[in-house]
């Protein structure tokens, strides 16, 4: 039964209430108590006690007084009881309701939660047939890290806030927008006839994220990705779904600025070889076995080997060769990258103790190790315990972690170069990096990207930009190292515009350290490298 007044809640016997109870015990014990009383003839002998007059009418009057004194009594504190009961009742019943509400909803923008999200979306999967498809979109907002940097925590609430409300004018009434994560939102679009109209809402929110968002320290950049996924085509079950268009999220992120991707089979392949790469890569690292090899550095004024660059290389049992270019993209998104790099640097060390003093060891290191401002302190400790002269070594840092110009950056860049380690900038020119940016942190080398030297012989432009490295270099009173020398053109045209020093396949390729002695037997034997470079060390 449904009660809708107060009041008559408050006199509704529910049986399971202790006010129910407590009434029954009360007012039953006390009838049972004025009943055996009256049959025991309690109430004349009072009467006769305290009134001679009394008849027996009387004694009946009284007695039914009496009960009712007592009914009225026990209703009384069962109403009261009762009434505590559904006022609590109704208090827990909205807290209740409110938690519901919470635990399907994102506090900070009100949207549905990943929770609400995938009830919705079971609903209508469920639902999806051939003529009346569900598109799920998964959007991931890049630049929120950037943002929280430089104009703090507020400022990213408010861009992620402005951003949903963006969204939720643009989408179909029919449509379900959710906040999944910290930097996800998702979309169920029900009801569609192609992949038009996914892809139609699509490019209206890539447009409408490309206008800057308003925060209280001035405006903020976002940029997006959006990977979506067709039910009933690229999936039947809600998880199918969303784990699809977070592949082709994954897809949209890797291809750069605001992208859309739908779902393509492929895209599993390639997750899963990732997945199979990350575990092998975690059980490589910790059994040790990721090799190193060194490509020599060569003088090209003295066309004598000067140093040696430390390169990683991993074959595994099952999946074969694969290169640094790969692993280390991985080993940086999973956080492996700083005990990778650590255990190779310590590698590194070791061997290169066995080379002669006048060799120097290039070792790389990505922006993500440049995060840790402890970064440094390692570097140095390890030298330190494997015996190797830090005025020996050359750290390789790329530009883009000069681009993010963290304090961790400039702390470990600081502690390195007080300890008298160098710093080389690896392939110049292809990041984003400004002259002031780099400028600003004190470098010792330039490394000029293999992408120019390779262009050298049909590039004008690729011979202007060398050359203009170069006079800036010397201007700076920086060392430069030029990549990738594969022919004597190259090495020609680089020896006579200044450059200082020269890698590539052309001197040789990189070897194992095993390698090494053999390679420096050679060139003793042979002599230095000839001008015209034509002898290759590890042929
Ligand atoms: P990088 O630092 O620019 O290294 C030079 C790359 O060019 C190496 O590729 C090397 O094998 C290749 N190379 C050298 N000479 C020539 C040439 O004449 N022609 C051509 N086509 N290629 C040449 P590798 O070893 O595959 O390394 C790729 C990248 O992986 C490196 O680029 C570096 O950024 C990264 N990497 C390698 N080892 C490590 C490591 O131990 N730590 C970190 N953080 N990154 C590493
Ligand atoms: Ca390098
Ligand atoms: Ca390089």
């Amino acid at each position: 039964m449904r009660l809708s007044t107060p009041r008559l809640r408050i006199l509704h016997f529910d049986w399971r209430s202790s006010a129910t109870r407590d009434f029954i015990a009360l007012f039953g014990g006390a009838t049972l108590a004025s009943l055996l009383a009256h049959l025991y003839g309690l109430g004349p002998r009072l009467a006769q006690l305290g009134q001679r007059y009394v008849d027996s009418v009387l004694d009946d009057i009284i007695f039914i007084v009496f009960v009712a004194f007592l009914l009225s009594i026990g209703l009384t504190i069962f109403s009261y009881r009762r009434y505590r009961e559904l006022a609590g009742g109704t208090e827990a019943r909205t807290i209740k309701g409110d938690l519901r509400d919470l635990a399907r909803h994102d506090p900070l923008t009100g949207l549905p939660n990943g929770r609400l999200f995938d009830e919705k979306l079971d609903l209508c999967v469920g639902l999806a047939t051939d003529t009346h498809q569900v598109a799920v979109l998964m959007l991931g907002i890049d630049g929120l890290k950037r943002i929280k940097d430089t104009h703090g925590r507020a400022a990213v609430d408010k861009a992620i806030c402005e951003f949903a409300t963006r969204l939720a004018d643009i989408l179909r009434k029919d449509g379900l927008l959710a906040r999944i994560g910290g930097d996800e939102f998702g979309i169920v679009l029900p009801n569609i006839s192609s992949h038009e109209d996914p892809a139609n809402l699509a490019r209206r929110i890539v447009a409408s994220a490309a206008d800057s968002f308003a925060i209280e320290t001035g405006s903020a950049e976002l940029s997006l990705g959006i990977g979506i996924a067709i039910a009933p085509i690229d999936g039947v079950t809600p998880h199918e779904l969303v784990r699809r268009a977070e592949r082709a999220l994954y897809r949209a992120q890797g291809d750069g600025r605001s992208r859309v991707r739908f779902f393509e089979p492929d895209m599993d392949m390639r997750v899963e070889r990732r997945i199979n790469i990350e575990r092998e890569l975690r059980s490589a690292i910790a059994s040790d076995i990721i090799a190193l090899y060194y490509q020599p550095v060569v003088s090209l004024v003295s066309n004598r080997i000067v140093g040696f660059e430390a390169l990683a290389r991993w074959e595994n049992r099952t999946l074969g060769h694969i290169p640094p270019d790969v692993f280390i993209p991985i080993a940086e998104e999973t956080g492996l990258i700083n005990a990778l790099g650590d255990q190779l640097f310590r590698r590194a060390c070791f061997d290169a103790t066995a080379w002669p003093e006048a060799f120097s060891l290039a070792f790389n290191i990505s922006p993500v190790q440049l995060r840790d401002s402890a970064l440094g302190e390692r570097i140095i400790s390890i030298l330190e315990q494997t015996g190797f002269s830090p005025r020996r070594l050359e750290i390789e840092i790329t530009e883009s972690a000069f681009v993010e110009r963290n304090g961790a950056a400039t702390t470990v860049i600081d502690d390195l170069r007080q300890a008298g380690v160098r710093i080389a900038l690896d392939d110049f020119g292809t990041g984003y990096a400004t002259l002031s940016q780099l400028l600003s942190f004190r470098l010792d080398k330039i490394k000029i990207d293999r992408s120019f030297v390779s262009h050298l012989d049909e590039s004008t432009d690729s011979r202007v930009i060398v050359r203009a490295i170069l006079g800036l270099a010397k201007e700076f009173g920086l060392t430069t190292t030029a990549e990738g020398i594969e022919d004597e053109r190259q090495l020609a045209y680089l020896a006579s515009n200044g450059c200082t020093e020269g890698q590539g396949y052309l001197f040789s390729g990189p070897v194992p350290a095993a390698g090494i002695p053999v390679l420096l037997d050679r060139e003793a034997c042979d002599g230095p490298v000839p001008d015209n470079g034509a002898r290759r060390l590890d042929a």
